[in-house]
């Protein structure tokens, strides 16, 4: 199986013994309530999803990659892990370098320690500049960006306990993950990324995927992060994607686990980002279809699929152009595969989906699985 990135597995997650005991001391800590988001990176950085990163990024690790794409040991990174200090947070103006804070939920629960090493002001513009392409606030996460806190803390983290899974099931570990592909006889696992669930297009890119002789197994892998208004339930993606293996994929060679992070929509970088976390799950090959984690006209739809030729993160991107129904061909193709007009595609985008399926329009097998509309139509799927 693919060494992790950077060729170790992260792991800070505080044994039992361990944990009740610093759970014990940890009343006289500073606690700080951060964004669940921020919550999210620290549990990945803990169970060694961002490995080799093992904490929130300094100043000059964060100038490093804003710069030049990579950490300053020269490895590829396309993505800023900062932890902006919550504006307002009590005590917050007192932890200096070498303390301790506690990162608690929004329910005061302790999820992680801190082991702040440097103290930086946070500059949110160019960082938003060097990230996303972009400062303007109408970007999600350069609204995020600019919103937080103007200090910054880096340090190691140290996880006292997992976050509660949006799912109704567990979220597994790179080192979980790893296990059942070992379990299973998978040697090199495909990464599919996916926030929505699934249609035929969707399904195309898997199976093509599925047909290649260096793909032993599928790791359908959906972020589910924060969610916000139109956002699909996480339960409900999973319940559509059980359908989908379910009725119609050899279960054998097909796994998926949701991933809680925040949704990064920064284009190429964010691509390149999710394949390294990717590949720290067990994956040596990353689907890549046409604008992957794009948000608005703010990125090429197919610079995701470019950056893997500037940075080679050992990982083979499995590269697709956008796929459709063609009635004339009477098959899924892409631009590469039928030469019929736009006028003969069926249209499959998920917007498309959403309003037949909310204004009760029938919706043909060759947009979406019937198993799998029958779950998109009951009401509240979607976060209102
Ligand atoms: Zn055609």
């Amino acid at each position: 199986m693919i060494e992790p990135y950077g060729g170790r597995l992260v792991h800070r997650v505080l044994s039992e013994p361990e944990r009740a005991r610093r759970e014990a001391e940890a009343q006289d800590l500073i606690r700080v309530a951060p964004p669940i988001d921020q919550l999210y990176d620290a549990e990945k950085l803990a169970i060694g999803a961002y490995s080799p990163l093992d904490g929130f990024m300094g100043a000059e690790m964060l100038r490093s990659v804003a710069e030049t794409g990579r950490l300053p040991n020269s490895l590829p990174w396309s993505m800023p892990i900062p932890f902006p200090v919550p504006p307002g947070a009590a005590n917050a103006a007192s932890v200096k370098a070498g303390d301790e804070v506690g990162l608690v939920d929004s329910q005061g629960r302790l999820i992680a320690l801190l082991h702040v090493e440097e103290r930086f002001a946070l500059d949110r513009k160019a960082l938003a500049l060097a990230t996303y392409g972009t400062d303007d606030p109408k970007h999600p996460n350069v609204a995020d960006l600019l919103g937080a806190g103007e200090v910054a803390w880096s340090g190691r983290v140290d996880l006292v306990r997992r976050l509660e899974s949006p799912w109704d099931r567990a979220e597994p570990t790179p080192a979980e993950t790893r296990a059942e592909f070992e379990r299973r006889g998978w040697k090199r696992v495909a990464g599919y990324q996916c926030r929505n669930p699934p249609h035929t297009a969707h399904e195309y890119i898997q199976r093509l995927t599925l047909e290649r002789e260096d793909v032993d197994g599928l790791l359908i892998h959906p972020v589910v992060g924060r969610l916000k208004k139109g956002d699909y339930k996480p339960a409900v993606i999973l319940e559509a994607y059980d359908a989908l293996v379910r009725h119609y994929y050899p279960s054998d060679r097909v796994m998926m686990s949701p991933l809680t992070i925040t949704m990064r929509y920064g284009g190429p970088k964010a691509a390149l980002f999710l394949a390294i976390v990717r590949r720290n799950y067990g994956c040596a090959v990353y689907i890549v279809g046409r604008d992957q984690a794009g948000v608005g006209k703010y990125y090429d739809p197919y610079a995701c699929q470019r950056i893997f030729d500037a940075f080679d993160i050992g990982v083979t991107p499995a590269r697709y152009d956008e796929s459709f129904f063609c009635r004339r061909c009477g098959w899924m193709a892409s631009g590469k595969t039928c030469n019929h007009p736009l006028s003969d595609r069926a249209e499959t985008s998920q917007s498309r989906v959403r309003e037949a399926l909310a204004t009760g329009t029938p919706l043909p097998p060759e947009i979406l699985r019937p198993e799998v509309a029958e779950i998109l139509r009951r009401p509240d799927v979607m976060l209102t």
